[in-house]
């Protein structure tokens, strides 16, 4: 058995960096090569056609059937022009990543041959086999089927020899079974409440869009070391194994030198990238060893939700081509820092302004504290459900398990914001608000500078933080789909604004000023959303006991947290904003429990197929060994020195079969709370039993393994070693 990690050793050590041919072009003239966007739309598709399907992508109109076969017939064409034979409707069903069935676009054509066909009702709708993709007992319920139904909103795109059409994925019955729909309603919503808020300052504003920039992080190995490690193939993340005595100490890695192998990787991930029309911006070295990280230039939320799932996609074939694996799991290597995928996350106007950025003018300036104070609202009020949107099994080991950031959501302003709300809270409207000789507006507090939070002002254990121009939602897992998260915040801030306008309008009606009132609204939010502010350490225990104190939500069970989603204001939220249903937040919660107790169950019994057929055979092997040896010093000296002589080796076997005995024991107790688990009907009651009678063990028997790793005889050990998987040559 150790050969093979000892052959992945030597393979992995040696392998070269696979040579990747530099573009010729620039990159302004590939990007986008495989993407129906708007310069292919206007060579394949007539004016009228155009005219209306843009009307469609940005204001969302209806499209008629004739206008679908217009398109559908350009697509085609298109499509095939780039080599495609085959169409498919790529969708994002309520499990990890994308799911496509592929048709070739033949058809008869009454002449014993085919024809290439791609009709409009073939563009706008199609009925994959649904019922194994989970919907939380939706379909059962109504004994309906699922369909997909195209979003123009997002390109088309080319992937090998397949035309990839972005859809959404709903039951018969209207209820959405996947991570799209929602997103798109509270992108929607997020749209109208804000526009109204922005018409307090501008009435010309039309349209706010939401953005999204995320950061992905994410690990490489070894694709012959990830093989001789059942545990990372089957779950994502290693179940065992002892610390590296160097691992992330040095701070060496962060933004270092990026060896040769991954260099090569990532050129050919970028370059792939532009094809797909996704703006890579950055690359860099992460904090742990083997770790990195990539961003794009943000873009409207839908299409940096699919850029980021195609981006999923296209690293890992991208890896394999450079004898790589890429680990998008949360937590891959206990000891060393995790993944996870910060969300940068704002919103702006059809005229150009970004509500999150400080403005020019004091109307603009106001505008800005506006939507400040009322994210902290929604974050005040709702840090239960953010952090219910961000939950799963392995995120749960990033999320307050001693890494930033913590399990407790809070937000961080900066001292420069902090200053500006202290002043206005501690100011009256009249010395706030002051109106010259022309009727125009001052704003009387602290100057509010364009570039406002440098590096230096950085908070990086805040799970929600300010950072200039925009918010960073720092809790999202590496291998999330954003939108769980993203539909939770805007839903969130969509209803807030609207709250917030009741009650401006309220004070307006009481003939208080506009901007008056708007003061006073923003003022009492400054005092009610105190407890959520904090810019301090959010990774020490201090503030564990001081977020107990503000009594901010500081639950860790994942099961107890999704609970969060059903809260009698959650339902109203959701509702309110047309986001979902009661219904179909009750069915999303099925699905997320059987998701955590499914990721444990697997967990747990590869952990236990492996401790007994890899682990305690070698270790049992070596005890041999020692035994072998004991009785040999036996046979050669007297009794007194053969005891001593023996010494070491005694202990070592009485350590050995002290782990042994722990580890047999505590998987023997494992398999019986799975057992006991598994009779249990109820989703949540049994995540919750998972997460609370078979996660322990997890640890537990962890602690003998990594024991015993340290004691047998290296040359035996069956699998690769952190120090041997954590830094790539
Ligand atoms: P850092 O690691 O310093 O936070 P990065 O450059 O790695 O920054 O990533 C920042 C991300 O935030 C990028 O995707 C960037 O495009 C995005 N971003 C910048 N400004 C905005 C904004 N106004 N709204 C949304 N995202 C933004
Ligand atoms: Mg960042």
């Amino acid at each position: 058995m150790a050969s093979l990690r000892f052959k992945a050793i030597e393979k992995a050590f040696c392998r070269p960096a696979v040579a990747v041919e530099t573009p010729k072009q620039l990159t302004s003239d590939y990007y986008g090569k495989y993407v129906f966007n708007k310069a292919q739309m206007t060579k394949f598709l007539s004016k009228g056609t155009l005219r209306i399907l843009y009307d469609a992508i940005d204001n969302g109109t209806p499209l008629g059937r004739d206008i679908a076969d217009h398109v559908a017939a350009g697509m085609k064409m298109w499509a095939i022009e780039m080599g495609a034979t085959h169409y498919t409707h790529w969708f994002q069903p309520l499990t990890e990543g994308t799911a496509e069935k592929h048709d070739s676009f033949i058809e008869h054509d009454d002449n014993g041959g085919v024809i290439e066909e791609f009709a409009g009702k073939l563009l706008v709708q199609q009925e994959p086999d649904a019922s194994s993709f989970p919907s939380g007992g939706i379909r059962n319920t109504f004994e309906a089927r699922g369909y997909t139904a195209w979003d123009p909103s997002s390109p088309a795109f080319i992937v090998d020899d397949t035309l990839c059409i972005p859809t959404i994925f709903i039951s018969y019955t209207g209820e959405t079974l996947d991570y799209k729909t929602p997103l798109l309603k509270a992108v929607n919503a997020v749209n109208k409440a804000a526009v109204d808020v922005c018409h307090y300052f501008d009435p010309s504003v039309k349209k706010v869009t939401a953005f999204l920039g995320w950061e992905q992080e994410y690990f490489l190995i070894d694709e012959d070391l990830y093989a001789a490690r059942p545990d990372l193939a089957m779950t994502g993340r290693t179940l065992m194994g002892h610390e590296s005595a160097k691992n992330q100490q040095l701070e060496d890695h962060y933004f270092g030198a990026i060896p040769s192998r991954v260099a090569a990787f990532m050129k050919e991930l970028e370059f792939e990238s532009y094809k797909y029309g996704i703006p890579l911006k950055t690359r860099h070295n992460e904090v742990a060893p083997s770790q990195f990280e990539l961003a794009p230039i943000y873009e409207e939320m839908n299409l940096a939700v699919d850029h980021n799932l195609l981006l999923m996609s296209i690293m890992e074939r991208v890896a394999q081509r450079h004898h790589f694996r890429v680990l998008l799991h949360e937590k891959p290597y206990a000891g060393v820092n995790g993944s996870g995928k910060h969300n940068n996350w704002s919103l702006g106007t059809d005229t150009g302004v970004g509500l999150m950025t400080p403005g020019k003018t004091p109307q603009e300036n106001l505008q800005f504290i506006t939507f400040l104070v009322n994210i902290m609202m929604a974050v005040h009020k709702n840090a239960g459900l953010l952090k219910a949107s961000v939950m799963t099994a392995p995120n749960a080991h990033r999320l307050g398990a001693n890494e930033a950031p913590p399990a407790i959501i809070s937000m961080f302003l900066g001292s420069q914001i902090t200053a500006v709300l202290d002043k206005l809270e501690n100011s009256t409207s009249d010395e706030a608000i002051v109106m010259d000789e022309k009727k125009k507006m001052k704003l009387a507090i602290a100057h509010i500078p364009d570039v406002l939070i440098d590096n230096t002002d950085r908070n990086r254990t805040s799970p929600f933080a300010f950072t200039g121009n925009r918010f960073e939602f720092r809790a999202v897992g590496s291998s999330a789909n954003c939108s769980a998260a993203m539909t939770a915040l805007n839903a969130c801030m969509a209803c807030q604004l609207k709250e917030f306008k009741a009650e401006v309008d309220s004070l307006i009606a009481k003939k208080i000023s506009k901007e008056k009132a708007i003061f006073e609204v923003i003022k009492s939010y400054i005092k009610q959303t105190k407890e959520i502010r904090f810019d301090g350490n959010g990774y020490s225990d201090e503030w564990k006991e001081e977020a107990l104190k503000r009594g901010l939500n500081c639950e860790t069970s994942v099961p107890l947290i999704y609970d969060q989603y059903t809260t009698k204001e959650s339902v109203k939220l959701f509702e309110s904003t047309g986001v979902y249903t009661e219904k179909e937040l009750e069915a999303r919660n099925e699905v997320r429990w059987e998701t955590y107790t499914k990721k444990i169950q697997i967990e747990a019994r590869v952990l236990g197929d492996l401790v007994m057929n890899h682990i305690i055979p070698v270790a049992t092997r070596y005890q041999s060994m020692l035994l072998d040896n004991i009785f040999k010093i036996k046979n050669c000296y007297p009794e007194e020195k053969a005891e001593s002589l023996s010494a070491q080796d005694r202990a070592i076997v009485e350590d050995i079969a002290g782990h042994i005995a722990a580890i047999k024991t505590k998987v023997d107790a494992m398999v019986e709370a799975r057992k006991a688990a598994n009779k249990i009907e109820c989703e949540r009651t049994k995540a919750i039993a998972y997460h609370d009678t078979i996660v322990p063990y997890q640890n537990e028997i962890r602690y003998y393994v990594d024991k015993l790793e340290l004691i047998v005889d290296n040359e035996i050990w069956p699998l690769p070693k952190y120090r041997e998987m954590l830094f790539i040559r």
